[in-house]
Protein backbone atom coordinates (compact mmCIF):
# COMPACT_ATOMS: atom_id res chain seq x y z
CA UNK A 1 0.00 0.00 0.00
CA UNK A 2 1.30 3.53 -1.04
CA UNK A 3 0.60 5.02 2.33
CA UNK A 4 3.09 2.89 3.88
CA UNK A 5 5.90 4.48 2.41
CA UNK A 6 8.13 6.42 4.25
CA UNK A 7 7.27 9.58 2.51
CA UNK A 8 4.08 9.87 4.34
CA UNK A 9 5.02 9.31 7.76
CA UNK A 10 4.15 12.29 9.06
CA UNK A 11 1.22 12.76 7.32
CA UNK A 12 0.02 8.92 8.21
CA UNK A 13 0.74 9.73 11.97
CA UNK A 14 -1.09 12.79 11.84
CA UNK A 15 -4.33 10.58 10.87
CA UNK A 16 -4.04 8.07 12.98
CA UNK A 17 -3.84 10.45 15.97
CA UNK A 18 -7.12 11.98 15.08
CA UNK A 19 -8.70 8.30 14.61
CA UNK A 20 -7.27 7.52 18.01
CA UNK A 21 -7.93 10.48 19.94
CA UNK A 22 -11.24 11.19 18.21
CA UNK A 23 -10.37 14.42 16.93
CA UNK A 24 -10.92 13.83 13.91
CA UNK A 25 -11.80 17.54 12.06
CA UNK A 26 -15.92 17.44 9.55
CA UNK A 27 -13.43 18.23 6.68
CA UNK A 28 -9.99 17.30 5.76
CA UNK A 29 -7.62 18.12 2.77
CA UNK A 30 -5.27 15.83 1.85
CA UNK A 31 -2.76 17.92 -0.42
CA UNK A 32 -0.13 15.81 -1.99
CA UNK A 33 0.35 14.80 -6.03
CA UNK A 34 -1.31 12.08 -7.60
CA UNK A 35 0.01 8.83 -6.73
CA UNK A 36 1.33 9.65 -3.77
CA UNK A 37 -1.22 7.60 -1.29
CA UNK A 38 -3.83 10.02 -0.60
CA UNK A 39 -6.96 7.77 -1.32
CA UNK A 40 -5.35 4.82 0.36
CA UNK A 41 -5.04 6.17 3.48
CA UNK A 42 -7.81 8.00 3.04
CA UNK A 43 -10.15 4.49 2.33
CA UNK A 44 -7.93 3.00 5.25
CA UNK A 45 -8.98 5.93 7.99
CA UNK A 46 -12.66 4.71 7.03
CA UNK A 47 -11.70 1.70 8.11
CA UNK A 48 -10.08 2.25 11.23
CA UNK A 49 -13.09 4.65 12.25
CA UNK A 50 -15.50 2.18 11.37
CA UNK A 51 -13.62 -1.12 11.85
CA UNK A 52 -16.19 -4.02 14.68
CA UNK A 53 -12.80 -5.59 15.58
CA UNK A 54 -10.06 -3.55 16.38
CA UNK A 55 -6.79 -5.13 16.44
CA UNK A 56 -4.69 -4.15 19.88
CA UNK A 57 -1.67 -1.27 19.26
CA UNK A 58 0.67 -3.14 17.11
CA UNK A 59 4.31 -2.99 18.17
CA UNK A 60 5.86 -2.31 14.93
CA UNK A 61 9.37 -0.49 13.57
CA UNK A 62 7.19 2.35 11.82
CA UNK A 63 3.33 2.85 12.50
CA UNK A 64 1.59 2.26 8.91
CA UNK A 65 -2.64 3.02 8.92
CA UNK A 66 -3.36 -0.05 7.83
CA UNK A 67 -1.89 -2.05 11.13
CA UNK A 68 -4.17 -0.39 13.06
CA UNK A 69 -7.75 -1.79 11.31
CA UNK A 70 -8.37 -5.65 11.29
CA UNK A 71 -9.24 -5.78 7.42
CA UNK A 72 -11.38 -8.65 7.99
CA UNK A 73 -14.74 -7.97 9.25
CA UNK A 74 -18.04 -7.22 7.59
CA UNK A 75 -17.18 -3.33 7.89
CA UNK A 76 -13.14 -3.44 6.60
CA UNK A 77 -14.48 -6.12 3.74
CA UNK A 78 -17.02 -3.69 2.30
CA UNK A 79 -14.72 -0.64 2.26
CA UNK A 80 -11.94 -2.38 0.72
CA UNK A 81 -14.20 -3.99 -2.13
CA UNK A 82 -15.82 -0.26 -2.22
CA UNK A 83 -19.43 -1.57 -1.78
CA UNK A 84 -20.17 0.15 1.73
CA UNK A 85 -22.93 2.23 1.36
CA UNK A 86 -21.54 5.18 3.86
CA UNK A 87 -18.46 5.10 2.09
CA UNK A 88 -18.98 7.51 -0.87
CA UNK A 89 -16.16 8.26 -3.67
CA UNK A 90 -16.50 11.36 -5.76
CA UNK A 91 -14.41 12.17 -8.86
CA UNK A 92 -14.68 14.00 -11.56
CA UNK A 93 -17.21 13.06 -14.35
CA UNK A 94 -14.79 13.68 -17.52
CA UNK A 95 -12.45 17.02 -16.86
CA UNK A 96 -15.04 18.48 -13.70
CA UNK A 97 -16.74 17.55 -10.46
CA UNK A 98 -20.53 18.64 -11.49
CA UNK A 99 -23.19 20.16 -9.70
CA UNK A 100 -25.29 17.35 -9.79
CA UNK A 101 -23.07 14.93 -8.90
CA UNK A 102 -22.50 17.37 -5.48
CA UNK A 103 -26.59 17.54 -5.38
CA UNK A 104 -27.15 13.91 -5.70
CA UNK A 105 -24.56 13.96 -2.98
CA UNK A 106 -26.22 16.65 -0.57
CA UNK A 107 -29.77 14.10 -1.25
CA UNK A 108 -27.73 11.03 0.34
CA UNK A 109 -26.75 13.25 3.31
CA UNK A 110 -30.54 13.93 4.31
CA UNK A 111 -30.50 10.40 6.12
CA UNK A 112 -28.75 9.26 8.61
CA UNK A 113 -25.56 6.58 7.97
CA UNK A 114 -27.02 3.31 7.06
CA UNK A 115 -24.51 1.30 8.96
CA UNK A 116 -21.17 3.50 9.46
CA UNK A 117 -21.06 5.06 12.88
CA UNK A 118 -18.34 7.57 10.79
CA UNK A 119 -19.59 8.11 7.40
CA UNK A 120 -16.79 9.31 4.85
CA UNK A 121 -16.95 11.47 1.88
CA UNK A 122 -13.52 11.29 -0.01
CA UNK A 123 -13.63 14.12 -3.14
CA UNK A 124 -10.76 13.17 -4.84
CA UNK A 125 -9.05 16.15 -7.20
CA UNK A 126 -11.30 18.57 -5.22
CA UNK A 127 -9.62 21.21 -7.16
CA UNK A 128 -11.77 20.31 -9.90
CA UNK A 129 -15.12 20.86 -8.43
CA UNK A 130 -16.70 24.07 -10.49
CA UNK A 131 -17.59 26.51 -9.16
CA UNK A 132 -21.38 25.83 -8.66
CA UNK A 133 -20.68 22.50 -7.29
CA UNK A 134 -17.36 24.09 -5.10
CA UNK A 135 -20.47 26.73 -3.65
CA UNK A 136 -22.82 23.66 -2.86
CA UNK A 137 -20.16 21.55 -1.23
CA UNK A 138 -19.52 24.49 1.01
CA UNK A 139 -22.87 24.50 2.52
CA UNK A 140 -22.37 20.96 3.79
CA UNK A 141 -19.02 21.53 5.28
CA UNK A 142 -20.17 25.13 6.78
CA UNK A 143 -23.08 22.67 8.80
CA UNK A 144 -21.97 18.67 8.38
CA UNK A 145 -24.60 16.16 9.53
CA UNK A 146 -23.71 14.39 12.14
CA UNK A 147 -21.36 11.63 11.99
CA UNK A 148 -20.27 12.54 8.75
CA UNK A 149 -16.02 13.63 7.74
CA UNK A 150 -15.67 14.78 4.10
CA UNK A 151 -12.15 14.23 2.79
CA UNK A 152 -10.76 16.19 0.10
CA UNK A 153 -7.72 15.56 -1.81
CA UNK A 154 -6.09 17.57 -4.59
CA UNK A 155 -2.64 18.09 -5.83
CA UNK A 156 -3.35 21.80 -6.48
CA UNK A 157 -5.23 23.43 -2.88
CA UNK A 158 -4.75 26.95 -4.70
CA UNK A 159 -7.38 25.32 -7.32
CA UNK A 160 -9.99 25.38 -4.29
CA UNK A 161 -12.55 28.64 -3.38
CA UNK A 162 -11.15 30.37 -0.39
CA UNK A 163 -13.91 29.25 1.43
CA UNK A 164 -13.69 25.86 0.63
CA UNK A 165 -10.09 25.63 2.09
CA UNK A 166 -10.73 27.41 5.37
CA UNK A 167 -13.39 24.67 6.43
CA UNK A 168 -10.77 21.79 6.10
CA UNK A 169 -7.63 20.83 8.22
CA UNK A 170 -4.81 20.51 5.22
CA UNK A 171 -2.68 17.09 5.96
CA UNK A 172 0.18 17.28 3.04
CA UNK A 173 1.31 13.97 1.09
CA UNK A 174 4.75 14.46 0.00
CA UNK A 175 5.93 13.24 -3.39
CA UNK A 176 7.15 9.69 -3.95
CA UNK A 177 11.67 9.36 -4.15
CA UNK A 178 12.93 8.70 -7.42
CA UNK A 179 13.66 5.46 -5.41
CA UNK A 180 10.37 4.65 -4.29
CA UNK A 181 9.09 4.85 -7.41
CA UNK A 182 11.34 2.76 -9.38
CA UNK A 183 11.30 0.22 -6.54
CA UNK A 184 7.53 -0.11 -7.14
CA UNK A 185 7.68 0.15 -11.15
CA UNK A 186 9.88 -3.05 -10.71
CA UNK A 187 7.75 -4.78 -8.60
CA UNK A 188 4.63 -4.76 -10.54
CA UNK A 189 6.10 -4.96 -14.19
CA UNK A 190 9.08 -6.45 -15.84
CA UNK A 191 11.27 -3.20 -16.21
CA UNK A 192 14.90 -3.59 -15.46
CA UNK A 193 15.88 -1.98 -12.49
CA UNK A 194 17.63 1.07 -15.32
CA UNK A 195 14.41 1.31 -16.98
CA UNK A 196 12.62 1.83 -14.08
CA UNK A 197 14.37 4.29 -12.78
CA UNK A 198 14.66 5.97 -16.19
CA UNK A 199 10.71 6.20 -15.76
CA UNK A 200 11.13 7.55 -12.28
CA UNK A 201 12.92 10.36 -13.63
CA UNK A 202 10.18 11.37 -16.38
CA UNK A 203 7.45 10.47 -13.37
CA UNK A 204 6.64 13.69 -11.90
CA UNK A 205 7.41 12.10 -8.05
CA UNK A 206 3.95 10.15 -8.78
CA UNK A 207 3.95 6.56 -9.31
CA UNK A 208 0.11 7.31 -11.34
CA UNK A 209 1.99 9.20 -14.18
CA UNK A 210 4.76 6.54 -14.28
CA UNK A 211 2.24 3.89 -15.05
CA UNK A 212 0.79 5.99 -17.29
CA UNK A 213 4.09 6.62 -19.20
CA UNK A 214 4.49 2.64 -19.35
CA UNK A 215 1.15 1.97 -20.44
CA UNK A 216 0.43 4.04 -23.43
CA UNK A 217 1.09 2.54 -26.94
CA UNK A 218 4.80 2.38 -27.64
CA UNK A 219 5.56 1.83 -23.90
CA UNK A 220 8.52 4.64 -22.48
CA UNK A 221 10.07 5.18 -26.09
CA UNK A 222 7.26 6.15 -27.42
CA UNK A 223 6.09 8.27 -24.73
CA UNK A 224 9.07 9.93 -24.59
CA UNK A 225 8.77 10.78 -28.67
CA UNK A 226 5.36 12.42 -28.21
CA UNK A 227 6.26 14.58 -25.28
CA UNK A 228 9.69 15.84 -26.80
CA UNK A 229 7.62 16.45 -30.55
CA UNK A 230 4.86 17.96 -28.39
CA UNK A 231 7.26 20.65 -26.13
CA UNK A 232 9.56 21.49 -29.20
CA UNK A 233 6.69 21.87 -31.47
CA UNK A 234 4.44 24.22 -28.52
CA UNK A 235 3.51 26.95 -30.51
CA UNK A 236 4.97 30.06 -28.16
CA UNK A 237 6.20 33.47 -28.98
CA UNK A 238 8.93 34.06 -31.53
CA UNK A 239 8.83 30.15 -32.26
CA UNK A 240 7.06 29.25 -35.39
CA UNK A 241 4.58 31.12 -37.70
CA UNK A 242 0.65 31.24 -37.82
CA UNK A 243 0.84 28.02 -40.40
CA UNK A 244 2.71 26.46 -37.98
CA UNK A 245 0.69 26.97 -35.19
CA UNK A 246 -2.74 25.67 -36.97
CA UNK A 247 -0.83 22.47 -38.32
CA UNK A 248 0.05 21.37 -34.50
CA UNK A 249 -3.51 22.52 -33.37
CA UNK A 250 -4.59 19.32 -35.97
CA UNK A 251 -2.83 16.90 -34.68
CA UNK A 252 -3.62 17.68 -31.18
CA UNK A 253 -7.49 18.57 -32.71
CA UNK A 254 -7.96 14.60 -34.16
CA UNK A 255 -10.12 13.35 -30.76
CA UNK A 256 -11.16 14.45 -27.09
CA UNK A 257 -9.01 11.98 -25.74
CA UNK A 258 -5.48 12.76 -27.70
CA UNK A 259 -6.20 16.70 -27.28
CA UNK A 260 -7.12 16.29 -23.12
CA UNK A 261 -4.13 14.30 -22.44
CA UNK A 262 -1.90 16.61 -24.55
CA UNK A 263 -3.04 19.54 -23.36
CA UNK A 264 -2.21 17.86 -19.65
CA UNK A 265 1.30 17.72 -20.56
CA UNK A 266 1.29 21.48 -22.05
CA UNK A 267 0.37 22.35 -18.65
CA UNK A 268 3.37 20.47 -16.74
CA UNK A 269 5.76 22.22 -19.66
CA UNK A 270 4.29 25.61 -17.97
CA UNK A 271 4.44 25.00 -14.76
CA UNK A 272 8.00 23.41 -15.13
CA UNK A 273 8.92 27.01 -17.48
CA UNK A 274 7.69 28.41 -13.72
CA UNK A 275 9.46 26.23 -11.26
CA UNK A 276 12.89 26.88 -13.50
CA UNK A 277 12.54 30.14 -12.18
CA UNK A 278 10.88 29.32 -8.92
CA UNK A 279 12.63 26.57 -7.34
CA UNK A 280 14.38 23.86 -10.66
CA UNK A 281 14.38 21.17 -8.10
CA UNK A 282 10.76 20.97 -8.69
CA UNK A 283 10.56 20.59 -12.32
CA UNK A 284 9.18 17.91 -13.67
CA UNK A 285 10.93 16.60 -16.56
CA UNK A 286 14.58 17.59 -15.75
CA UNK A 287 16.02 15.10 -18.22
CA UNK A 288 14.79 18.31 -20.66
CA UNK A 289 16.64 20.62 -17.92
CA UNK A 290 18.36 22.69 -20.92
CA UNK A 291 14.96 23.17 -23.34
CA UNK A 292 13.05 24.16 -20.04
CA UNK A 293 16.14 26.72 -18.99
CA UNK A 294 16.42 28.70 -22.67
CA UNK A 295 12.56 28.67 -22.86
CA UNK A 296 12.24 29.94 -18.93
CA UNK A 297 14.34 32.63 -19.74
CA UNK A 298 12.68 33.87 -22.60
CA UNK A 299 8.87 34.68 -20.21
CA UNK A 300 8.70 36.71 -17.41
CA UNK A 301 6.33 34.76 -14.70
CA UNK A 302 3.60 36.48 -15.23
CA UNK A 303 3.52 35.80 -19.03
CA UNK A 304 3.86 32.06 -18.36
CA UNK A 305 0.99 32.31 -15.62
CA UNK A 306 -0.99 33.72 -18.37
CA UNK A 307 -0.23 31.18 -21.22
CA UNK A 308 -0.84 28.18 -18.50
CA UNK A 309 -4.62 29.69 -17.99
CA UNK A 310 -5.25 30.20 -21.76
CA UNK A 311 -4.61 25.74 -21.79
CA UNK A 312 -6.56 25.35 -18.26
CA UNK A 313 -9.12 27.57 -20.36
CA UNK A 314 -8.87 25.50 -22.87
CA UNK A 315 -9.53 22.18 -21.08
CA UNK A 316 -12.52 23.62 -19.64
CA UNK A 317 -14.09 24.49 -22.64
CA UNK A 318 -13.34 21.12 -24.43
CA UNK A 319 -14.83 19.54 -21.77
CA UNK A 320 -17.95 21.41 -22.75
CA UNK A 321 -17.93 19.70 -26.07
CA UNK A 322 -17.25 23.08 -28.38
CA UNK A 323 -15.52 22.53 -31.53
CA UNK A 324 -12.69 20.84 -30.38
CA UNK A 325 -10.36 21.40 -33.41
CA UNK A 326 -11.67 25.77 -33.22
CA UNK A 327 -10.59 25.88 -29.68
CA UNK A 328 -6.96 24.08 -29.72
CA UNK A 329 -6.89 26.58 -32.37
CA UNK A 330 -7.76 29.16 -30.55
CA UNK A 331 -4.89 28.07 -27.96
CA UNK A 332 -2.49 27.69 -30.08
CA UNK A 333 -2.74 31.19 -31.79
CA UNK A 334 -3.27 32.75 -28.24
CA UNK A 335 -0.26 30.98 -26.96
CA UNK A 336 1.95 31.99 -29.80
CA UNK A 337 1.10 35.86 -29.38
CA UNK A 338 2.41 34.97 -25.73
ZN1 LIG B 1 -12.23 -4.35 10.74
Amino acid sequence: MLENFREQDKGVSTLLSMAKNGTLPHALLLSGPPGTGKTEAALTLAQILNCRDLPATPDLPFDTLASHRCGTCRSCRKIEAGTHPDIRVIEPDGHYIKIAQIRDLCNTLLAKPLEASHRIILIKEAGRMNREAANALLKVLEEPPAGTFFCLMTHQPSELLPTVLSRCQLVRFRPLTLETIARCLSQESSLSPQDAEAVATLSDGTLTHAQKILSGKGGIDGWVIQRNWLFSALPLPGRGDVSQALAFAEVLGRDKETALEALSLIEHYLHDLMMCKIDPARVGNPDLMPQIEADAARFALPRLTAMAETVQDTLQRIEGNTVLRHTIEVMALTLMQG
